[in-house]
């Protein structure tokens, strides 16, 4: 039987659904929750070739009438010509007020079919079925949608939250390990910013998760949307300057200096650059005299222990150093040569500061390459 997980926001109530073979019960589970019974599936490629089917069988038996729309899988989908693309053949073929637009998918297909329903007719109904561990533990619950603009990542968006998010876990067998290690990184985060029982949990079941187990990717799943919408209930809108949303950030400022010193190619996942950007966290965080070593250790273990990305010198590609800096530089406004961070007093206890020194941010990532 599923499980659910409700999320209450000021704006709005929905449920996070999770368990297995959600897909070819998908009529059954929306029919409830959908204000007509007509949807529009958008999905990528491969997700399209995996599941599409079974989701619009599934939707028909309990008379919901769909049409698809497949864009190319990958990032790079997510983009102003895709959207509008994607805009315009709702439209051309015309499409009802309450009509549902459904993603499956992963990220990508979320953040993407999330912007064109925030914005077609002004917002159409929209629901999620993530197919990544990734999407299904951090980015189809939280209502922020968008996509990338050529001056940067995520910069045109809207908040626009789904009626339902359906998490199937038996739709994570066909991921690749590397994706699933990808999507583990956001679990083990969330741990880390604040739930140390999550990451205990984690340090016991990682291997398993990582096996495909079902129950331990319905559990962590579970754990990790309720830490999300806990932190998205009390920052729905990213309004608070410090603490709320901004916490979710942890390890993404070091993360994104190193996908974008990369170009964002699919060389480095964003799991993976996360992965690595969570110890330099600690490590930066342990320099400043915040953070127990020992935690720092303990978090270096666990990812080391599963084979994940743990220092800069785990990746088979050279770094400068001062390109890494002048990535963060960028995205930060840097006072009296002082950054804004997020950083933790240990495990399960993230904090932000804009008082970090760049000069201890260089040496700890000089000591990690
Ligand atoms: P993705 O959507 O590109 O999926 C990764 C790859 O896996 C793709 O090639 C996809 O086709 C394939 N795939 C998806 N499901 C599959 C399955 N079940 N079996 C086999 N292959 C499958 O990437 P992602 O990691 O899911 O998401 C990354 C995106 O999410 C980024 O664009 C990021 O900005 C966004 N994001 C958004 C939020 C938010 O709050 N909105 C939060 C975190 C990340
Ligand atoms: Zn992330």
């Amino acid at each position: 039987r599923p499980l659910r997980l409700p999320v209450s926001l000021a704006s709005t109530r929905y449920d996070v659904v999770i368990g297995s073979d959600l897909i070819s019960r998908a009529g059954a589970l929306l029919a409830p929750v959908l204000p007509r019974k007509a949807a529009i599936i958008i999905t990528d490629e491969t997700v399209g070739a995996l599941y599409l089917n079974r989701l619009e069988e599934a939707l028909a038996q309990t008379g919901i009438a769909t049409r698809s729309l497949i864009v190319p899988p990958g990032e790079r989908s997510k983009n102003i010509d895709t959207y509008a693309g994607l805009v315009d053949s709702i439209l051309k073929e015309g499409v009802e007020r309450r009509t549902s637009i459904i993603a499956l998918g992963g990220g990508v297909v979320g953040d993407l079919a999330g912007f064109v329903a925030s914005t077609t007719l002004r917002g159409l109904p929209f629901v999620q079925i993530p197919t990544t561990l990734l999407s299904q533990v951090d980015s189809s619950v939280g209502g922020k949608t968008g996509i990338n603009s050529r001056w940067g990542k995520n910069l045109i968006g809207a908040f626009h939250q789904p009626l339902c998010v359906l998490a199937d876990v038996s739709a994570l067998a066909t991921l690749p390990r590397r994706e699933l290690m990808a999507g583990y990184a956001e679990i083990v985060k969330a741990g880390l910013i604040g739930d140390p029982e999550l990451f205990a949990w984690c340090e016991k079941n990682g291997a398993a998760l990582l096996d495909q187990d079902p129950e331990t990717l319905a559990e962590a799943v579970r754990q990790a949307c309720a830490f999300k919408a806990r932190v998205v209930a009390a920052d729905e809108r990213e309004e608070q300057k410090t603490d709320g949303r901004a916490l979710l950030n942890l390890g993404h400022t070091f993360g994104h200096a190193l996908e974008a010193e990369l170009g964002y190619d699919g060389r480095l996942l964003h799991g993976e650059a996360v992965s690595i950007g969570l110890t330099l966290a600690f490590a930066v965080s342990v320099r400043l005299g915040a953070c127990p070593q020992a935690d720092l250790e303990r978090v270096t273990r666990h990812l080391e222990g599963l084979n994940m990305p743990a220092h800069i010198r785990d990746l088979p590609y050279s770094f400068k150093v001062d390109d890494l800096m002048s990535h963060m530089l960028k995205d930060k406004k840097m006072q009296d040569g002082k950054l804004s961070f997020v950083l933790a007093h240990g495990i399960g206890q993230a904090f932000t500061t804009r008082d970090v020194p760049a000069q201890t941010v260089r040496d700890a990532l000089v000591a990690d390459g």
